[in-house]
């Protein structure tokens, strides 16, 4: 055991190591969206005639894309078992053990961070890459979705950053410049009763969702409609 760590940190769960199979696979699916992210540039600035629309979609991406980070996170938190098959395992029980014990996310690598959302971003990139270009509407879309996709695949890196201690220098100030999650505004979502600040990207969509109390409200939607109980809060483990 590690004696620079308490019993209770030794004792907490930890992240999943990953096979090599799911290394690779994880691996390809980052290269595969940052090579569909250059297509996608590559067939719009082809047919692309300026109109104002592409960058009113571009920036409408922004906040949309920290929305769904919240959305997503806020899912895998408060639904679901980790013992379902696969998801449960692989996509669900990083959440949970990230709410136990949050620094064990500085152990991930490059590739365990950011292969899951590359993944969930391919389909939507290919999606983008049919849409037709020939209509004012069709471009909006297409800008849009590939706008998304561009400032969701560094989610979980940013997340990553805002718990470091000591970010590197551009990333620390593009956190204090709140065009990133920042490492005080993200620590909100790690206190008790930890039920608010789920946007991992800019954090932008956070004042409002609790303002309107979004989540609880969806959440007795959902116990309203299916009869589904959200799940009780892991504790976190007393830091060092
Ligand atoms: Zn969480
Ligand atoms: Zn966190």
């Amino acid at each position: 055991m590690d004696s620079s760590l308490t019993v209770a940190e030794a004792s907490a769960p930890t992240h999943d190591e990953m096979s090599i199979l799911v290394q690779t696979i994880e691996a390809l699916s980052i290269l595969t969206a940052c090579a569909l992210i250059l297509a996608n540039a590559i067939h719009f600035a082809r047919v692309q005639t300026l109109h104002w629309t592409t960058p009113l979609a571009i920036l409408l991406a922004l906040p949309a894309a920290d929305f769904v980070s919240g959305l997503v996170h806020w899912t895998a938190d408060t639904w679901g078992s980790e013992q379902w098959p696969v998801i449960g395992r692989r996509f669900l029980r990083p959440f949970r053990v990230h709410h136990i014990n949050p620094h064990d996310f500085l152990r991930r690598n490059f590739v365990d961070t950011n292969g899951d959302v590359a993944m969930g971003c391919i389909p939507l990139l290919l999606a983008a890459l049919l849409i037709p270009l020939n209509t004012v509407s069709g471009r909006f879309l297409a800008v849009f979705i590939a706008a998304f996709c561009l400032v969701s695949l560094p989610t979980n890196q940013i997340h990553q950053w805002s718990h470091r201690p000591k970010p590197p220098k551009l990333v620390h100030i593009l956190q204090a410049s709140r065009l990133i999650l920042g490492s005080q505004h993200h620590q909100i979502h790690h206190t008790a009763p930890h039920v608010t600040n789920y946007c991992i990207i800019s954090g932008w969509c956070n004042p409002l969702l609790a303002y309107t109390d979004f989540f609880r409200r969806l959440e007795r939607m959902i116990t309203l409609l299916t009869g589904l109980q959200p799940r009780a809060e892991e504790q976190p483990i007393e830091a060092s």
